[in-house]
Order: structure tokens, then C-alpha cells, then sequence
């Protein structure tokens, strides 16, 4: 049977968000199947010994590879314009199986402060338990900022493109010219813009991670990441500071750069720390993933109109000190915004209400069709106070440093009817003003 190569990036977006990746057999079920299996069959002793060796590049095991994780793999890598993705069984397993593929023990990465909370945590607890020094830094778009902090042992540059939540703008090509500049690979987590919005990767990032449990899903039923390799970082220049990709894949063959070419680092990611930790993806759970990335490009463009038109309704109310979305105006990375976010930004984002804490209870308890809960990118729209939830481990100036004030109402606005949320969120200001 001939099918396109709908990997090919001649293909828009759409078409390769429902078709990149896919593969026909057996019976050729139109949908991808689910392989709920822990391995696979060899068909005798030399056969299993050639997949062992390498010779032959068949499944071997499902904590290594899978065939249904491996069509949404190529087709995360198709809309993300890298050249290899691998699924992890969470968001924080992606960004710990992506930085642990370029760091060890006595190493040094280098962070922008604006981060998710959870990934600050794992810096700051398991990163720092198992050797690796996370140093932040508070002014990312300075690259003076990142160069100045430059080591021989610094192996990566960590940020995100878009913040949670108050939206700071990630100059990524600034921040990838001086990682590159210094040898070093620029990873970013691009969850909250997801690749319909933005593609860090065309902006000089080398390796993005994702969350694919909020808007690459959609549906909120599960917890999953995924990395994707852009397939560009000259490696082979700088193996003094990454002699791990010249060791064999397998005693007595080629290196991991012979082996794996362009897609290094995806292929010592998948074999070496993937393997060796173990959180590999469910195909019954990447099926669940398909059924989202089929609709993405629909749905973020509802998603971050409905967000927009919040803002904007938002800003004109009295009792808003701020809007932390950067297509305002009144945003500090307005311009960076416009610049990255031609198609629209995040639809998560969050605002400053005047009466701190006491308002942002009120506020919260009035909303009925907002969900209360620490979720973002469902399809559902959510609603937090960071201060309380999210944030609550930070000290005071750790919360200034990210712009989060008691007040802080952070939104994930969903795909309904754009008059019945903002109606939701006016009973919340009807709560405040009868005091
Ligand atoms: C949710 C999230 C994570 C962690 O992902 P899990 O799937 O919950 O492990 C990492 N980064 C960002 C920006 C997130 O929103």
C-alpha cells in the first residue's frame, strides 16, 4: 500500500498532526492499534541475538520502544520540526531523562528562574541530591546574564519559552546564540505554548520537553511527556564536554555518534537513561495522546482566543490590578510576544486581583464553571491561586522573583462558550463588589 510521507514539513500543520508518523499492517486498522505488549516475537536464535546486537533494529522490549509510542514520536517530531522524539511516562520524567542525557555528577546547568514549580523542585531536591548544581538565573533575556555564569562543567541551558504563570517571555534566539556561543545545548519545556503556537526549535532550541498530560492530550485523562531532539547540536566539536555520545551503544560497536548520526542525543536518551530508569509511556495511554494531538491546532486556536478576550475583559475591571498575558500591552514582554506568538499566546495566564488573598478566595469560591484544580491545558477551563497551591514552598522574594502575589489568580481557559466564562468569572467580581 503507498501512503505520503506526511513526516515531510511540505505538509501543513493539521495534516501532520492527524496523519505524521503513521504505519499500516496486519489487518491495517485505520486507527493507529494499541500494542499492549511488554515485548515481542523473534523468529529464532539468530534472529534474537540480531536484535540484541543491533543488527536487526526490531522491537525488542516496550520499556525501550513500542510500535504505537513510536508513531506518536514521529509525529511529535514532525509538528515540533525536530528529528526524534521519545515519550516519557510524565512531564518530569521527560525533563529528567533530557537533562540526565547531558549531565552527571559534578555538573553544572544553568536555569532561567521562570520555571515550573515542579521542575524547581526536582532541581533544587533530586538534582542536587544526585550532584548536578542548578544555578538560576534571574534576568534570562540578558545574555551577559547566562555567559557570565558559564563553566567548563555546565552542560545545559534550561528555560521555558512562556512561564506559569505569569507569562515571561524566553528570548530563545538570544538565549540559544550564547549557549551556543559556549558549547552548551539550550533545552526549553514547551508545554504551555505547545508546537501550534510556537516551535522553539525553529528559534535555535536543541532539545524540547513536554508535558503531554495538558494540551498535546487536551482531554486531561492522563499523565505522560515527551522530548524532542532538533537534531542540529554539533555534538562531534564538543565531546570533551559530552564523551558520553563517543561510547559504543553496544560493547564492540559504533559510537553513539557513528550509530545514531543527527539523532544522537534522541538515540543515547532512549537506550541509556530511558532505559535505565524506566518510565516508559503505556501504548494504551499514547493511544489516548493520538485521539489528542488529532484535534491540537483546533483547539489551542479556541483555546488562546477565548484566553485573549478574557485578558482584554479582565484589564478593564477595577478590582484587576494586572493581567499577566503578553499580547497586552501593559505585559513587559509584549514585544518579545509578538515576535514569538504570531498565531496567539498560551491560555495560561493569570492576573492580580487588588484585595490580595481574601479577594482571591471570594473569587475563586464564586466561580461555578471554572474547575478548582492544579491542572492546565484540558479542554475544561481550571482556575488556582498559585501563592496557596503551586507556590506555596517559596519564600517571599522567591515569589517576587516570579511575580506571583497573594492575589494571583492563575487561569487555564478551556474551549466553551466564550460569554458563559466570562459570565463565571463576572459572578466573581459581583462577589467582591457586594463585599
Ligand atoms: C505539568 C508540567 C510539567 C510536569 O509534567 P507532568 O506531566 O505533570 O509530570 C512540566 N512543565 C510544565 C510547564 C508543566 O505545565
Amino acid at each position: 500500500m503507498t501512503t505520503a510521507n506526511t513526516a515531510d514539513a511540505r505538509f501543513g500543520f493539521d495534516t501532520r498532526q492527524v496523519h505524521a508518523g503513521e504505519t499500516f499492517s496486519g489487518a491495517n486498522p485505520r486507527i493507529t492499534p494499541i500494542h499492549q505488549t511488554a515485548g515481542y516475537l523473534f523468529d529464532s536464535f539468530d534472529h534474537t541475538a540480531d536484535r540484541f546486537s543491533g543488527d536487526d533494529l526490531g522491537f525488542i522490549y516496550s520499556r525501550v520502544s513500542n510500535p504505537t509510542n513510536a508513531v506518536a514520536e514521529a509525529r511529535l517530531a514532525a509538528l515540533e520540526s525536530g528529528v526524534g522524539s521519545l515519550l516519557t511516562g510524565s512531564g518530569q520524567a521527560a525533563i529528567t531523562v533530557a537533562l540526565l542525557s547531558l549531565a552527571g555528577a559534578g555538573d553544572h546547568i544553568l536555569s532561567s528562574v521562570n520555571l515550573y514549580e515542579g521542575t524547581r523542585a526536582l532541581f533544587r531536591g533530586a538534582f542536587k541530591r544526585l550532584g548536578i548544581e542548578v544555578e538560576f538565573v534571574t534576568d534570562p533575556n540578558n545574555a551577559e546574564a547566562w555567559a557570565s555564569r558559564v563553566r567548563p562543567n555546565t552542560k545545559a541551558f534550561y528555560g521555558e519559552p512562556l512561564s506559569n504563570p505569569t507569562n515571561q517571555v524566553l528570548d530563545l534566539t538570544t538565549v540559544a546564540e550564547t549557549a551556543h556561543a559556549h558549547g552548551v545545548p539550550l533545552v526549553v519545556d514547551n508545554t504551555l505554548a505547545t508546537p501550534y503556537l510556537l516551535r522553539p526549535i525553529e528559534h535555535g532550541t536543541d532539545v524540547v520537553v513536554h508535558s503531554t498530560s495538558k494540551f498535546l492530550s487536551g482531554h486531561g485523562t492522563t499523565i505522560g511527556g515527551a522530548l524532542t531532539d532538533a537534531g542540529t547540536f554539533p555534538w562531534a566539536d564538543h565531546s570533551d564536554r559530552f564523551p558520553q555520545f563517543l561510547e559504543p551503544v553496544r560493547p564492540g560497536k559504533a559510537s553513539f555518534l557513528e550509530h545514531f548520526a543527527e539523532k544522537t542525543f534522541w538515540g543515547y536518551s532512549r537506550v541509556r537513561p530511558a532505559a535505565d530508569f524506566g518510565p516508559s509511556y503505556s501504548a494504551l495511554h499514547t493511544f489516548l495522546l493520538l485521539q489528542g494531538i488529532d484535534t491540537l491546532s483546533l483547539r489551542l486556536a479556541r483555546h488562546s482566543e477565548n484566553a485573549l478576550a478574557i485578558a482584554r475583559w479582565l484589564a478593564e475591571q477595577p478590582e484587576v490590578e494586572r493581567v499577566h498575558h503578553p499580547l497586552l500591552d501593559q505585559h513587559p514582554h509584549h514585544d518579545l510576544a509578538k515576535r514569538y506568538l504570531p498565531d496567539g499566546s498560551t491560555p495560561v495566564f493569570s492576573f492580580d486581583l487588588r484585595g490580595g488573598k481574601d479577594a482571591a478566595r471570594t473569587f475563586i469560591d464564586s466561580v461555578e464553571l471554572f474547575s478548582r484544580m492544579t491542572h492546565i491545558g484540558d479542554v475544561r477551563s481550571l482556575i488556582l491561586n498559585p501563592a496557596t497551591t503551586t507556590h506555596r514552598r517559596l519564600t517571599e522574594q522567591e515569589r517576587q522573583e516570579v511575580f506571583v502575589q497573594p492575589g494571583t489568580v492563575r487561569l487555564s481557559v478551556g474551549i466553551e462558550t466564550l460569554d458563559d466564562l466570562i459570565a463565571d468569572l463576572d459572578a466573581g467580581f459581583q462577589r467582591l463588589r457586594a463585599g
